[in-house]
């Protein structure tokens, strides 16, 4: 490592360093609430590791990781199908590349602006350097809303969204995905004006359809891996998924596959959610149920509460903006497995949770709990997967699948299932190992900010001042 080349920190002790970080990013970026909320969570694991490394402080790692490389930020115009002209914002965060090619999904939702998307992209540096393949940090996306939108329309937002951003993006250079509100319908209509652009047909985006350059498994990587390693936090303590109750919060990706792998490994799902309110099911979500799930979230684009109308012991609780918690949390189960969006567990839902004696919390969306309900779990001794460790899946079969691209052969289902949930178990090991070896056994938050911080850091100091 080489270190020795840069200026000594301004301040002296590792806690006054982390502190003037900190209030540096709140200062240089007011009104990004989510983006302060994300790097204090890492920035606090890191004590431990500044006391024993100082040459991290030396190079002023932090000041430079916590500033994006690139942030690109652009005009998306289009015609609904009234012939009215429509503008969105999009947006690009590359954000680090010391490892590898920027990657990360891009969001359409109405609520995304660029405090949201540095938050998801600061996460995304860590959790891509957590999955042991080579890819740096990156995320996107616009506040369209492609809900209500015919898929005319979401053709011809998708196509304009490119037409910006192909300039920017390149299999070696940086690789979007989907992430809320971009599935596969959405990845078809940007890879098809992608290609059309830069004349080439190339891995440019990841979550492709399997007869133009897709993984099998990719669709289902998130939902799928972050069982597997809820699966293994288990086995630390001696105990399995097997007949345990869970809570799925959200109903679109994510959940759909945590749904399918709970199932296989003898689990009980009975919730599921989407923005309009909460759906529980104390028959259990069975198969045949998850496929209506599917059909009516994917192919007819409804709302969960139909859920209610057609399987009868099913209850529908719509939201209620007046109720100070979340009633999905206020069940009884034995884990839960948030997987809709950035703080959806306040601190009344994880005292609720705790309260009712939940044993794991498995983070399928990124960013779903609050520093506070993080700190309610850590302090009551439960099983918590934090999301850039629980569902660092998706991006790592999206890893695959580049690798699938750039030797142009396609695996098979059980070999891409079986790298995922080995890598899933390396993660879990990785995470679990550094907690102990940084003096705070079983904090698998601690051990995911630091083993992800470590590989992205020592890339950085050894590539010098860039
Ligand atoms: P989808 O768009 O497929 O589904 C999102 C689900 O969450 C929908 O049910 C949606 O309900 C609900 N939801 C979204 N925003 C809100 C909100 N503000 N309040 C209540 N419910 C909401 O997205 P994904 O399943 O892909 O993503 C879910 C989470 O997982 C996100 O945090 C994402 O960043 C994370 N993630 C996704 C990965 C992937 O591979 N897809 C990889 C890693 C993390 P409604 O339809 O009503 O909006």
């Amino acid at each position: 490592m080489s270190a020795g080349i840069l200026t000594p920190p301004a301040v002296k002790t590792p806690g006054d360093y982390i502190e003037n970080v900190l209030q540096t990013v709140k200062a240089k970026n007011p009104a990004e609430p989510e983006f302060h909320q994300a790097v204090q969570e890492v920035l606090e694991s890191l004590r431990l590791v500044l006391a024993k490394h100082p040459e991290y402080q030396s190079a002023r790692i932090l000041e430079r990781i916590v500033e994006p490389e690139r942030v690109l930020m652009f005009r998306v115009p289009w015609f609904d199908d009234q012939g009215n002209i429509q503008v969105n914002r999009g947006f690009r965060i590359e954000m680090n590349s010391a490892i590898g090619p920027y990657k990360g999904g891009l969001r359409f939702h109405p609520s995304v602006n660029l405090g949201i998307l540095k938050f998801l992209a600061f996460e995304q540096v860590f959790k891509n350097s957590l999955t042991t393949l080579a890819m740096g940090g990156g995320k996107g996306g616009s506040d369209f809303d492609p809900k209500g939108k015919s898929d005319n329309e979401v053709m011809r937002f998708c196509q304009s969204f490119m037409t910006e951003l192909w300039r920017h993006i390149g299999a070696d250079t940086d690789v979007p995905a989907g992430d809320i509100g971009v599935g596969g319908r959405e990845i078809g209509f940007l890879f098809g004006q992608y290609k059309r652009l830069a004349n080439k047909f190339t891995g440019v985006l990841t979550g492709k359809g399997m007869a133009w350059g897709g993984s099998l498994i990719r669709p289902e990587a998130t939902g799928y891996g972050c069982v597997y390693f809820a699966s293994e936090m288990l086995k630390s303590r001696k105990d399995s998924l097997e007949g345990k109750l869970c809570l799925v919060s959200g109903s679109g990706n994510v959940s759909q596959y945590t749904i399918e792998k709970l199932l296989d490994f003898g689990a009980k799902p009975v919730t599921i959610s989407d923005s309009n309110g909460v759906i529980y099911d104390p028959d259990g979500i069975n198969r045949e149920r998850l496929a209506w799930v599917m059909e009516l979230k994917n192919e007819r684009r409804g709302r969960i509460r139909e859920y209610a109308e057609r399987f009868k012991n099913a209850i529908f609780m719509p939201t209620d903006v007046k109720l100070d918690h979340n009633p999905l949390w206020n069940i009884k189960a034995d884990c839960a497995f948030p997987s809709a969006t950035q703080n959806e567990i306040t601190a009344k839902d994880a005292t609720n949770l705790v309260k009712n004696g939940v044993k794991l919390v498995a983070e399928g969306a990124n960013m779903p709990s609050t520093l506070e309900a993080t700190k309610l779990f850590l302090d009551a001794g439960i099983l918590y997967g934090p999301a850039k460790a629980a569902n660092a899946g998706g991006v790592a079969t999206s890893g695959l699948e580049m690798a699938q691209n750039s030797t142009r052969l396609t695996w098979t289902r059980e070999e891409v299932d079986d790298r995922l949930h080995k890598i899933m178990i390396a993660i879990h090991k990785s995470c679990f190992e550094t907690a102990e070896k940084y003096g705070t056994p079983g904090n698998l938050v601690n051990g995911a900010n630091i083993a992800g911080f470590l590989k992205v850091a020592n890339a950085m100091l050894d590539q010098g001042l860039v």
